[in-house]
């Protein structure tokens, strides 16, 4: 490897419905028009591409949205493009993700055949009244099935499910969970449902349709999730997310290590050159930002040594492994930036453990990761302009 490393995220925004618990920048429309979406997001990529030279591609992650209704061979150009202007890895990380319904499915082969090696694939339950519930496209019988083309054509296949939903239960989450667990894939991501602002399950919740699960039963799944996936061997690496020993996402470590990656197409952000970029949330003022700058930035700022030392802290504590405040300190040309006395007060209740300058959130300071972060550091959150 020469280059300074990079990460490239790439955001396919459309979707063939809208899932109600989805803030996601997704969007469906009645037709798309490919080679436009081709075009735009190649000069988009163009514009990263002149801003980095001399880096090391170490991952690409297709993210969206749902990428896998990309047509394979734009995923491919935009896959030869990097290459072209980048060193690549040797051993470079390319992700995509992928919904389980066989149209989809279908595409597996050839999405493997244009340069993607790893596959996230949605299947949220294995439970049909639960993706119904989920508004999910699919059943729990595709879901399987595409997990079984995705092992064929992927070395790398991860799979993501939704658990604490209203009346789950630690018996049926167990069940469903050993379930996971024993169909060979070697990283999980498990989310907890989560009631976003803005969404439908929003409203249904107001309009009381439905009840959240109470918070202690849903820290109480979590709890069992975290002593079942390590006794699987699949210990968490982070708050969600699951994996046997080096098959972790190289691509999402990017991000909580707090190195350098481009983010493109519509509401994509990037942090690269000590910068924030964002780009154009709404896929037509995207396009029309790339025909007019060719890029779809919609704002970009520096970020100062304090926001970027509170971002890297609130990143790294999501890991189990922790991080080095020192260390980060020292790299932004900081003395110090966790208050020591709260820090050891929360080793004392059991949420954080400490060596040194390195600190590390247990299974239950994981939990209450917000509430730390606001104990330990004067956190300066980044303020995102809302990008249309
Ligand atoms: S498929 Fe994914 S991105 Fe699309 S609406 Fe559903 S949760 Fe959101």
């Amino acid at each position: 490897m020469s280059g300074e490393p990079l990460a490239l995220y790439v955001h396919w925004p459309f979707c063939v419905s809208k899932c109600p618990y989805c803030d996601f920048n997704s969007h469906v429309r009645a037709s798309i028009d490919e080679g436009a979406w081709r075009d735009a997001l190649l000069l988009d990529l163009t514009h990263e591409e002149r801003l980095l030279p001399d880096r090391t591609l170490t991952s690409i992650f297709f993210g969206g949205g749902t990428p896998s209704l990309m047509d394979p061979s734009i995923v491919e150009a935009i896959i030869g493009s990097a290459a072209d202007h980048w060193d690549v890895a040797s051993d470079i990380e390319i992700t995509l993700e992928a919904n389980p319904n066989s149209v989809e499915a279908a595409r597996f082969a050839d999405l493997a055949g244009a340069g993607v090696n790893r596959l996230s694939l949605g299947l949220q339950s294995f439970d049909d009244e639960a993706l119904r519930f989920l508004g999910r496209a699919h059943s729990a019988r595709e879901g399987f099935k595409a997990l079984e083309i995705a092992q064929r054509n992927f070395r790398r296949v991860s799979f993501d499910l939704i658990y604490a939903l209203p009346g789950d239960t630690a018996a049926k989450w167990s069940a469903m969970l050993a379930q996971a667990l024993s169909l060979g894939t070697r990283h999980l991501s498990l989310y907890q449902l989560t009631i976003e602002p803005g969404t439908r399950f929003a409203s249904l919740v107001a309009r009381r349709s439905f009840e959240p699960l109470a918070a202690d039963a849903a820290a109480a799944l979590y709890e069992l999730t975290d002593a079942m996936t390590s006794e699987a061997n699949m210990p968490a690496y982070e708050i969600s997310n699951h994996a046997r020993r080096g098959q972790e996402s190289r691509h999402n470590l990017t991000y909580w290590r707090y190195n350098d990656y481009s983010g493109i197409g519509p509401g994509a952000h990037g942090r690269r050159l000590g910068m924030l970029s964002v780009r154009h949330k709404k896929p037509e003022n995207f396009l029309l930002a790339v025909e007019r700058n060719g890029n779809g930035i919609a704002e970009e700022k520096p970020l100062s040594a304090s926001e970027s030392a509170d971002e890297a802290l609130l990143m790294g504590l999501r890991l189990k492994d922790g991080i080095d405040v020192g260390e980060i300190a020292g790299r932004f040309g900081l003395t110090s930036i966790v208050d020591w006395r709260r820090v050891d007060r929360l080793v004392g209740s059991g949420h954080l453990t400490r060596k040194g300058t390195h600190i590390a959130t247990t299974a239950r300071g994981r939990l209450l990761l917000d509430h730390i972060l606001g104990e330990i550091a004067a956190l300066q959150p980044i303020a995102y302009a809302a990008a249309s």
